[in-house]
């Protein structure tokens, strides 16, 4: 049993052929992924040229109900551009409607913007957990912002601990060693792991902080020092979750393969691979 924690649909850039639910269906089969999250494209402009909304995501869920774990996506600018707005229908109304988290999250605001806040807090009463994609700098094409090593991060875990977070993008894996840098943290920086980085003590420290192994930046985390993936996978185990960021046709997803082999391989326990690839999911979106 697999669940990935991060799928879209649609097609996201002017050369892509859209991804449709068959197609993330075939490949589900084929990955043996039993279930997948998928996060709407939609509500924030920067960074995208066409949607794909929380409405074609649920209508999406209700032709495949066992296979797909729809998420909505909300922008902390959207309805009223307050740091007063409520959301707390609209979250309401996604809830019922079967989302069972928040995201992803894309503006590009710092990760501690008062709107950012204010929604973050009302995703926490709903209790739904909010998927976000963290970038180095204001002026980057999407994603939410934090300075080097996370303070504004920090800020957002210690001040709102109703709310879990689920850390996805560079920005956020690029933390995982200490020679993390201005010039190498809006990438994927390679290299040995000689010193754990911000992003393991903040996962030690606060209980409301997930990694979303997914994508490029998730990958390259965890292979860049092979011997310390396994150490960082055992370690936090009950802090990771599995994911592809599937999202354009006929993508190549190397983590279904690599988690595999890890565990066969004997590198991770076998309760380590369960945690990651669903229990800890499960548990965060209230499956059982
Ligand atoms: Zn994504």
């Amino acid at each position: 049993m697999i669940i990935d924690i991060h799928t879209h649909l649609g097609r996201v850039t002017r050369e892509d052929i859209p991804v449709t639910a068959e197609e993330l269906i075939e490949n589900m089969d084929k990955w043996e992924i039993e279930k997948a999250v998928v996060l709407p494209l939609d509500a924030t402009p920067e960074g995208s040229t066409f949607w794909f909304t929380t409405e074609q995501v649920l209508e999406v869920y209700r032709r495949y109900p066992d296979r797909i774990i729809p998420f909505c996506k909300l922008d902390p600018r959207q309805i009223d551009n307050s740091m007063k707005t409520d959301f707390s229908w609209i979250l309401q109304e996604y809830k019922d409607k079967g989302c069972r988290g928040v995201g992803e999250i894309t503006a590009n605001l710092y990760i501690d913007d008062p709107m950012g806040m204010n929604l973050f807090a009302q995703c926490g009463e709903a209790n739904m957990p909010v998927l976000f994609h963290l970038v180095d700098r204001i002026g980057a094409q999407y994603g939410l912002v934090d300075n080097i090593y996370l303070p504004r991060l920090e800020r957002i875990l210690r001040e709102l601990p109703e709310t879990t977070f689920i850390g996805h993008a560079m920005s956020f894996w690029a933390e995982i060693s200490t020679d993390v840098t201005e010039e190498t943290r809006g990438g994927y920086p390679k290299g040995l792991i000689k010193s754990p980085g911000r992003l393991q003590e903040l996962l030690r420290k606060y209980d409301n902080l997930y990694g979303d192994l997914s994508a490029g930046s998730g990958f390259n985390a965890i292979t860049r020092d092979p011997e310390y993936g396994y150490k960082f996978l055992e370690e936090f185990q009950d802090k990771l979750l599995f994911g592809t960021d599937f999202c354009h046709h006929n993508q190549e997803v190397p983590i279904v393969d690599y988690t595999k082999s890890v565990l066969n391989d004997g590198k991770i326990s076998r309760t380590t691979y369960e945690k990651i690839t669903h229990i800890n999911a499960e548990k965060l979106l209230k499956m059982k």
